[in-house]
Order: structure tokens, then sequence, then C-alpha cells
């Protein structure tokens, strides 16, 4: 049975949670990506759609069916009502589908991977410990933009709506610093791994 021991795993963007977050997926843990879930609402056919277009009409919905995301960000960039309108569809589906798939899942542990947990308060009342994965800004910023094809000043904008870097590290319980070669990262995982492995122990 998976314990009820659960972790919430965050960093800022290309810091290396997604890769972070593998490696304790293939050691046992149960992973629950709630970007993941977050997208899942708004492709085609997705739990959010009804919604959206009841309150933001056919043009907020492309012609496949999905969240026009052109189009949606346009709205809200220009409008914060718009913004918390699209918020009060999105935040109780993600908190319920998040729950949904906790459910469902199996593994040693949970770990929740959150990149605005820091950002969103109440998270960090919902798991029991936090891991920061924790890398310099400017290791970031080339990530991304070789990642996602992006121009340096759009990384840097993303990283502006993000909590520095020093406020995540307050956060935190534990930080794997992702700044080396991946063997070394997958060891300091292994060592984590053991310590979370006898907290669940003792949550069961
Ligand atoms: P996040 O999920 O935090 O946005 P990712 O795990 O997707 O970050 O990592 C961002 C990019 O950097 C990815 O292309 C990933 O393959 C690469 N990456 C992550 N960690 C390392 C590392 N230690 N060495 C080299 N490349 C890395």
């Amino acid at each position: 049975m998976t314990s009820n021991f659960s972790l919430g795993l965050t960093g800022g963007i290309g810091s290396g949670k997604t890769t972070v977050a593998n490696m304790f997926g293939e050691l046992g843990a149960a992973l629950i990506d709630t970007d993941l879930i977050a997208h899942q609402l708004t492709v085609a056919g997705g739990l959010a759609i009804p919604a959206i277009r009841t309150q933001f009409g056919d043009a907020a919905i492309a012609a496949d069916g999905s969240m026009d995301r052109a189009a949606i960000r346009e709205l809200v960039f220009a409008d914060h009502g718009q913004k918390q309108k699209l918020e009060a569809i999105l935040h109780p589906l993600i908190r319920k589908e998040t729950e949904r798939a906790a459910l469902e899942s199996i593994g040693d542990y949970r770990i929740f991977v959150v990149p605005l947990l820091v950002e969103s308060g109440n998270w960090k009342n919902r798991v029991n410990r936090i891991l920061v994965v924790d890398c310099d800004e400017e290791t970031q910023v080339l990530r991304v933009m070789s990642r996602n094809n992006m121009e340096r000043a759009q990384v840097e904008a993303i990283m502006r709506n993000q909590v520095s870097r020093q406020q995540r590290l307050a956060a935190a319980d534990d930080v794997i610093v992702n700044d080396g070669d991946l063997e070394k990262i997958r060891a300091e995982v292994l060592r984590l791994h053991q310590t979370y492995l006898a907290l669940a122990a003792r949550h069961e």
C-alpha cells in the first residue's frame, strides 16, 4: 500500500524538477504531476472546457475543442478580473483531480510535483515535507532557452513571476542542487529516497 507520507517537490522553471522527479519515480515513488493535471483539464474533452466556453464564449475554444491558449493568454494578460475568473474555474478542478490522482497512485510514498508550491500557500499544509530542486539562475535561463526554444527575455519574464531562489530555499526541508552531472544527482536522489522510505514506514 502507498504510505500516507507525501512530499512536495518544487523548483523554478528549468531547475530540473521533472528530471529529478523521474529519478524518484524509477526508485518506486508515486509521482503526481500537477502541471500535467492542469494541462489535461484544457485539452479537447477536458473537464474545464464546458465552463471555459460558458464563461468566455466560443472564441476561447479552438477548432479542435481544446482551450485556445493564445486567445485566453491575451484575455487574462490585459485583465486581472478575467484572470481570476479563469482561476476560479481551474483551481478547484486541479485540486479535485490532484486528489483523485493521489488516491489512484501506487508507490512507496507520494511525490506531488508542484511548480508554484511556494507561491500557492496552502500546498505547504498538504504535504509532509518539501524538496526544492535548486540551481543558479543563469543555468535555469540557458536550459529553458534550449528546451523550449525561447528568447532569454521570455524566460526571464517567467522567472520574475516566480518567487526568488532565496524564498524557495527558505521553504525547503531538503534541497537537491541540480548543477552537476546527472550521476551525481542520481546518488543524491537515492540518499534522499532512503530517508523518505524511513519516514513513509512511520506514517503507515
Ligand atoms: P523543470 O521540470 O524544473 O522545468 P527539467 O527537468 O525539464 O526542469 O529540466 C530542464 C532542462 O534541463 C531539460 O531539458 C533537462 O533535460 C535539462 N537538465 C536538467 N537537469 C540537468 C543536468 N543536471 N544536467 C544537464 N541537463 C539537465
